[in-house]
C-alpha cells in the first residue's frame, strides 16, 4: 500500500497530502471534521487532501462468496452486453463490447487492495488539476464508461478514479481508457515522459 502511494507520488506531481492512514484514526484526530464514510473501503477528501482506509480496503479477503460473485458477474455481463448493443457505433462501443465488465476494475486477486490506493490517488490527481480533467473527460458517459467498470460509470469522479486504476495496472490495460484521458495521464506521468 505504502509502496504504490510512494510510486504515484514520485511519478505524478501533486500537492502533499495532509493525512493518510486509518479512516477511523483520522476521523478521531480531526475531532470529527473528516467523517469516515461507513460503507467505503477507502476515501479521499479533496477539501482536506487526506486519504483513509477501513479494514475492507486493506484486506485481501474477497467480499463475496465465490458462488455469489459468479452469479453477480454473469448478470452484470449480460446487462452490460445489452447496454453496449444500444450504443451508437464508434470506438467506445467497439471497446466496451470487448470488456469483462466488473463492479470495479479490480475486485480481487494480486492487484487488490493495491488497486484501492490507486483509485483514491486517481481522485487526488483529478482534484489537483480539475480543469484539465474536465476537458479530458468531456463525453465520458457516451459509452466510455462501459469500457471501465460499473462503479466507474456512476459519475464523472469515479470514472476518472477507475480509469486511473487501468492506467497504473499497465499498458496492456490502456486500450480501455478514453483516449483524451489516457493522453492526460501520460502527460502527467514522469515515468512515461522519461521513456
Ligand atoms: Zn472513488
Amino acid at each position: 500500500m505504502i509502496r504504490i502511494l510512494a510510486e504515484i507520488e514520485s511519478r505524478f506531481e501533486m500537492k502533499p497530502m495532509q493525512a493518510v492512514g486509518s479512516g477511523f484514526t483520522i476521523a478521531k484526530r480531526t475531532g470529527g471534521r473528516i467523517k469516515h464514510p461507513r460503507n467505503a473501503a477507502a476515501w479521499y477528501s479533496p477539501h482536506f487532501n487526506a486519504m483513509g482506509w477501513n479494514k475492507v480496503g486493506l484486506s485481501t479477503e474477497p467480499w463475496m462468496s465465490a458462488e455469489a460473485s459468479a452469479r453477480t458477474a454473469t448478470s452484470r455481463q449480460a446487462a452490460h452486453g445489452s447496454r453496449v448493443s444500444r450504443l451508437p457505433d464508434g470506438p467506445a462501443k467497439e471497446i466496451a463490447g470487448r470488456v469483462e465488465y466488473k463492479w470495479t476494475v479490480v475486485e480481487a486477486g494480486p492487484d487488490y487492495p493495491r488497486s484501492v490506493a490507486i483509485h483514491e490517488s486517481g481522485h487526488r490527481l483529478d482534484f489537483n488539476d480539475r480543469a484539465a480533467f474536465d476537458e479530458a473527460v468531456r463525453g465520458w458517459n457516451s459509452g466510455w464508461q462501459y469500457a471501465v467498470s460499473e462503479y466507474g460509470s456512476k459519475n464523472r469522479n469515479e470514472f476518472v478514479a477507475e480509469s486511473f486504476v487501468l492506467y497504473m495496472l499497465g499498458e496492456e490495460h490502456h486500450w480501455r481508457i478514453k483516449p483524451e484521458l489516457l493522453a492526460l495521464f501520460k502527460r502527467k506521468d514522469r515515468f512515461n515522459a522519461s521513456r
